[in-house]
């Protein structure tokens, strides 16, 4: 059985105490139940503290970002070996964050992609449409080829080592969360076409996460959909919100 994840995305806030106080808070909270698998997304300057806070806990810690190459002249860059050497087990590629912002193109997720699955980082992969591309309706068409440029040359053994985020952009940060029934769409696309590309026991194995101004005032109905396995919070993993989320799903 797939155990559900509640996955926080800090992006850039919290220094390093304000951290280590969150994150102490929430060990109190949840640190030793077993019935779901939290990680969280947390700054590079943070990391090495948290995985020593949460260390013996079920609280996974994961970076926001890598490169995917291993050492050398890249000034600014972190590699996934600097990110195994301080115990972080996740990374968070693809957010839209990263696509709009910093120009990340399907191509070079696909490498962070490949080259985390090599150092046995386990990725988790955002993908989204924009609500333009909802209006003209060409939702399947962004996701997929999200899916396939981003999964490219990865193999069917290796896909079940993937955490799928499907974070529609208009949703993040914007209050305006997808409807349970505008989700659930989604993720079954996903997983279809992810059936299609590797067939139908290893699709069904994968951990498809919803992210996009969730909440716990909202949680309940998108996470009991079928193909939803867990969300990626952002906002409301800042705050006392995400230690209710843990609570009331554990
Ligand atoms: P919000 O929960 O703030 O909408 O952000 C979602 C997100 O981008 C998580 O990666």
């Amino acid at each position: 059985e797939k155990k559900f994840i509640l996955a926080g995305n800090w992006k850039m806030n919290k220094n390093n105490s304000e951290a280590a106080a969150f994150v102490n808070k929430l060990i109190g909270k949840i640190g030793n139940e077993e019935k779901i698998d939290v990680i969280l997304g947390v700054p590079f300057t943070s990391l090495e503290k948290i995985a020593d806070i949460t260390s013996g806990t079920n609280i996974k810690v994961s970076s926001q970002n890598m490169y995917f190459e291993e050492s050398g002249a890249y000034t600014g860059e972190i590699s996934p070996d600097m990110l195994k050497d301080i115990n972080v087990t996740h990374v968070i590629l693809g957010h839209s964050e990263r696509r709009d912002i910093f120009g990340e193109t399907n191509e070079i997720i696909n490498k962070k992609i490949k080259k985390s699955l090599e150092k046995e980082l386990t990725p988790i992969f955002c993908v989204g449409e924009h609500l333009e591309e909802r209006e003209k309706g060409l939702i399947f068409n962004t996701i997929e080829k999200q899916i396939k440029e981003g999964l490219n040359e990865i193999e069917k053994d290796e896909i079940n080592k993937i955490i799928i985020a499907y974070e529609p952009v208009w949703a993040i940060g914007t209050g305006k969360v997808a409807t349970p029934a505008q989700a659930q769409e989604v993720h079954k696309y996903i997983r279809d076409l992810l059936s299609e590309m590797y067939g139908e026991e290893v699709a069904q194995k994968v951990t498809l996460l919803y992210g996009g101004s969730v909440k716990p005032s909202n949680y309940f109905g998108l996470f009991i959909q079928k193909d939803i396995d867990g969300g990626l919070v952002g906002g409301a993993s800042l705050k006392e919100d995400f230690i209710d989320l843990a609570n009331i799903m554990n």
